[in-house]
């Protein structure tokens, strides 16, 4: 029988960081993953590294440690990493009211943030519609990787790089105590971390149905690459991401715009939509998206919810290409209540999940953070 001091459920950003810290420990660390690469929420996203959203506190500390830990491997791994920052864009008095009422707390809590003026926002993003623009929140700390990229390269440079021992195409079946059974063998591992996503059906499934856990579908867009050097600049917001993240949360505010929302485009809550756009290294603008929450989640996308990012996308981005050459959609698991979702399983073993819409933004933090306090 093998054996590796950790053993590794899946090559996801959550398996692939808790793959890295402990290999980074000294640890011999084997990694599973059932696709003959990654096909789950993790090559399906923006590739923003978000640290402005994420709630106060712990949360947030993770986002910006996870961040030092991409700008330290991004170069070694052969990963495309840029430190974009971001902006977020006020249209609307209600969206200007909550950008204010953040800064006005922002930096005791952490938060690295300035309001900016229309014509500031401009010298930051030559993309950005001028008509109508009350001003924006600019933050340096968000960065963008080509998910594609990052989590196809990552696994490779584990291996290279720390000698983590890569089983792709490699179903697991059954843990069993210390034990990981797939089709072909049976390992031994002292600890295994169990991060397969939004699949709650294979692996202690009875675990799962009372963690309280979700799933959520998104739907997303990409362009082709823009022409000539054309660049967005910072990854871009508009004013619907304020409902969104728990940054905001505590902004009093944020009700006046809620309301304004609901009562006036119904159509934004009931697709959970809010409207972000990114740009690869080689020039596609990434383009996103909705959230539909349930265990019910259908396999077709919506053009109805496509439709309205498009417009919503318009009214704040001027790009010279806005033509979609791709769609899809991807799957999260998410805790209501929570940031992650850790469960000891038995001594040796733990589930690491629940990292819900920002796995790429705080799972390097969280993998260190559980080994840490894995007595
Ligand atoms: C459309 C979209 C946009 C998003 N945008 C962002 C963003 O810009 N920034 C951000 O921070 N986050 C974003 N997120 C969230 C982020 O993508 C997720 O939080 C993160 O990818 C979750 O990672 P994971 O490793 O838990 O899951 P996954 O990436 O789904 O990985 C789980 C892996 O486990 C494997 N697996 C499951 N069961 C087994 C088994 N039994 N044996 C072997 N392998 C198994 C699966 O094949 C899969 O590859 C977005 C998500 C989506 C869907």
């Amino acid at each position: 029988m093998k054996h590796a001091d950790v053993a590794v459920v899946g090559a996801g950003i959550v398996g692939l960081a808790c793959a890295l810290s402990a290999a980074r420990r000294g640890h011999s660390v084997v990694l599973f993953e059932r696709g003959t690469r990654a096909e789950g929420a993790s090559i399906r996203n923006f590739g923003m590294v978000w640290p402005v959203g994420q709630a106060p506190g712990k949360v947030h500390e993770r986002a910006l440690r996870s961040r030092e830990v991409w700008l330290e491997v991004a170069p070694q791994a052969g990963i495309w990493c840029e430190s974009v920052g971001s902006l977020h864009l006020a249209y609307h008095a209600d969206e200007w009211a909550v950008l204010q009422e953040f800064d006005g707390f922002a930096g005791d809590l952490g938060y690295d943030v300035d309001l900016v003026d229309a014509a500031a926002v401009a010298s930051r993003s030559g993309a950005v519609r001028a008509e109508g623009l009350l001003g924006g929140m600019w933050s340096p700390t968000e960065l963008c990787v080509d998910p594609r990229e990052a989590i196809a390269r990552l696994p490779l440079w584990l291996a290279e790089e720390h000698g983590v021992t890569l089983r792709f195409a490699t179903h697991v079946r059954e843990i069993d105590d210390h034990h990981v059974e797939t089709a072909s063998e049976r390992w031994r591992a002292d600890r295994i971390m169990i991060c397969s996503g939004a699949d709650f059906h294979t692996l202690f499934p009875e675990i799962y149905a009372d963690s309280g856990l979700t799933r959520c579908k998104l739907q997303m867009m990409r362009t082709r690459p823009q022409p000539g050097s054309w660049r967005l600049g910072p990854h871009l917001a508009g004013g619907l991401t304020l409902r969104h993240y728990a940054a905001f949360e505590p902004c009093q505010s944020l009700l006046a715009l809620r309301q304004r929302v609901s009562e006036q485009t119904p159509e934004f809550d009931r697709w959970g939509i809010h409207v972000m756009a990114s740009q690869t290294g080689i020039g596609e603008i990434t383009i996103g998206d909705s959230h539909e929450y349930g265990d019910d989640i259908i396999p077709f996308d919506r053009r109805e919810i496509d439709d309205l990012i498009l417009h919503y996308l318009r009214g704040f981005l001027v790009a010279p290409d806005l033509e979609i050459l791709e769609r899809w959609h991807g799957v999260y698991a998410k805790h209501p209540q929570a940031a992650d979702f850790v469960a000891d399983v038995s001594p040796g073993v733990k589930i690491v999940n629940g990292v819900g819409g920002a796995g790429m933004t705080t799972s390097f933090g969280l993998a260190e953070e559980v080994l840490d306090n894995w007595a």
